[in-house]
């Protein structure tokens, strides 16, 4: 019988709920428990792929294609294990369910009720993960206590106490207590109401997190306890700290293992936290710091990149090293005209994932940029494309060089739609998703950084390099690194005389892990700060004679104003 923690929120959002959940799978890992965690998240959309960047932070991919909330891979990051579409369930995957069963007549002439169809359906899909041979399902409802679409979830997860027995099932609730600066205290009125909010529908947490932004005195966790009707050691001090790797480390020192395993009856041995620790002391003291340059569009909305952000914190303690990302708007770029102003500085550029036209021509001159200065250059999926089409515009003289995304009509389609992609018509959960195995080619730079020739990296795109011009981009030096066989579809490129420029399609950041950060993280931090030291072999001609190529010249032809639009 596994045991069942569900995690609810309180007060506001933002709260750092997925790092708390994370955090107590880490600990009970860390304690011989095999764990897992799961996302319930209460809005209609079937999943988070067809949401904007501005609605949602990043689209976490799973190995076997589910696009899912951020908060998996903060899951996947801290308990170090792959997880898939059954750990992010969303109301609109249920109503979807209950629906189509309906439809079928699976029902049987019933009236079909958010209790018991709706709720059956959520506790259905919580025990199909929690009934997959793990020890613990750590079980997050998004939202906020209060929020109308939650309830059904509240709802089934009450049920399930009573279906499971109470020694199984724990409730524990994360809130704030808000330090008012005018009164000069913490104040803890917020998480009373939250807390009587949550009872109003039947559940009484069994422990509150509090997170606080100074430490919280035993007077004000016997306060909350009292009016929260729990124990004072059921209050957990949540404080912030610098990194989110020291959150299970700080809900250690406050006992928040020992009082779940004891209320859960558990009896295992210590904890033994010693990676998170190393991971913890990288972070804070390295002995070095290098520049990466961030080219992209949503330079405020940095929870779309959170899996690139970890993965440079986990690649910068592999390296000693602090990572300073300068988030740069590449439209600025388009602006001034060239990529120059805005890159110097940087000892490496990478130019992320994205969508649509916006900008595009800022990234392509980024590319390019990087590859003249020979600076360290790291393309994922767009950051691929746009280096292709920069090296077939500047290198191969192709100066219409487009993706067909961004100009169906281009006269080089460079990068063009994978072939099966061009019979979708629905948007949501048809691109080329999830895991798929990958060649490295021996004697490049990306078999030196992997170490090995089979890989399997995780792929969320529509475009892709265009074989049609494969000889003409090896001939001039733009090497095939990495293939996927089955397809023959080329997955990296890099550039052989240059001192890093590596480019893959797939996201390799899904799968960086603190103490284990991913293989090309990991040498392109070691690339910049080579570059930085000025060790790297950069030839002459890898320097341009102004150093500021201006963007029409880089951009081609191309130029025009929808780009700038
Ligand atoms: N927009 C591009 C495509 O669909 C790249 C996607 C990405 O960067 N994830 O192929």
């Amino acid at each position: 019988m596994p045991k069942y923690i569900f995690v609810t929120g309180g007060v506001v959002s933002a709260l750092g709920k997925g790092i708390a959940s994370a955090s107590i799978g880490y600990l009970l890992k860390s304690r011989g428990l095999s764990v897992t965690l799961q996302k319930c998240d209460p809005y209609l959309n079937v999943d988070p792929g067809t949401m904007s960047p501005f609605q949602h932070g990043e689209v976490f991919v799973t190995d076997d294609g589910a696009e899912t909330d951020l908060d998996l891979g903060h899951y996947e990051r801290f308990v170090g294990k792959e997880l898939g579409r059954d750990n992010n369930i969303t109301a609109g995957q249920i109503y979807e369910a209950v629906i189509s069963k309906e439809r079928r007549g699976d029902y049987l002439g019933g009236t079909v009720q958010v209790i018991p169809h709706v709720t059956n359906e959520i506790k259905e899909r919580i025990d199909k993960v929690a009934l997959s041979g793990v020890d613990v399902l750590i079980t997050e409802i998004g939202g906020t206590v209060g929020d109308i679409e939650s309830l059904p979830f509240l709802e089934a997860i009450r049920q399930m106490r009573l279906d499971k027995g109470k020694e199984n099932v724990l409730f524990i609730h994360l809130t704030l207590v808000p330090y008012i600066k005018t009164a000069g205290e913490l104040k803890t009125k917020p998480t009373q109401h939250s807390v009587r909010a949550l009872r109003d529908i039947g559940i009484q947490p069994d422990i509150l997190l509090c997170r606080t932004e100074r430490p919280l005195t035993d007077d004000l966790k016997r306060k909350i306890a009292l009016f929260c009707n729990v124990e004072m050691s059921e209050v957990i001090d949540a404080r912030d700290v610098p990194s989110i790797y020291e959150v299970p480390l700080r809900f250690h020192e406050d006992g928040l293992d020992e009082i779940v395993l004891e209320k859960l009856g558990i009896d295992v041995g210590p904890a033994d936290l010693g990676r998170m620790e190393s991971v913890v002391e990288g972070v804070t003291s390295p002995s070095s710091e290098v520049s990466i340059a961030i080219c992209g569009k949503y330079i405020d909305l940095q929870d779309s990149y959170k899996s690139i952000t970890e993965a440079f914190a986990h690649a910068g303690v592999e390296n000693d090293t602090r990572v300073n990302l300068v988030w740069v708007d590449v439209e600025d770029i388009e602006r001034a005209g060239n990529a120059a102003g805005a890159l110097e500085g940087c000892h490496g550029v990478l130019v992320p994932g994205g969508f649509g036209e916006r900008g595009i021509e800022g990234k392509i001159a980024s590319a390019g940029f990087a590859r003249r200065e020979g600076v360290p250059y790291f393309g994922i999926c767009l950051g691929l494309h746009c280096a292709v089409i920069e090296f077939a515009r500047n290198v191969c003289g192709l100066t219409a060089a487009h993706s067909t995304e961004f100009d169906p009509d281009t006269a080089y389609p460079v990068i063009d739609l994978l072939p099966e992609q061009k019979s979708v018509v629905n948007m949501g959960g048809t691109m080329r998703l999830g895991g798929y195995d990958c060649h490295v080619v021996e004697g490049t730079t990306a078999h030196d950084v992997y170490g090995e020739s089979e890989v399997r990296e995780r792929h969320r795109h529509r475009y892709e390099y265009n074989n049609e011009f494969r000889s003409t981009f090896e001939s001039r030096g733009l090497v095939s690194s990495g293939i996927h066989v089955d397809a023959d579809l080329v997955e990296m490129v890099e550039l052989s005389d240059h001192p890093w420029f590596v480019c893959c399609q797939f996201h390799p950041e899904f799968r960086s892990r603190p103490g284990v950060a991913h293989p090309l993280f990991r040498e392109f931090v070691r690339a910049a700060l080579t570059h930085k030291t000025g060790d790297d072999p950069v030839s002459s001609e890898h320097r341009s004679s102004d150093g500021s190529e201006p963007l029409e010249r880089v951009a081609g032809s191309n130029v025009d104003g929808r780009t700038r639009g």
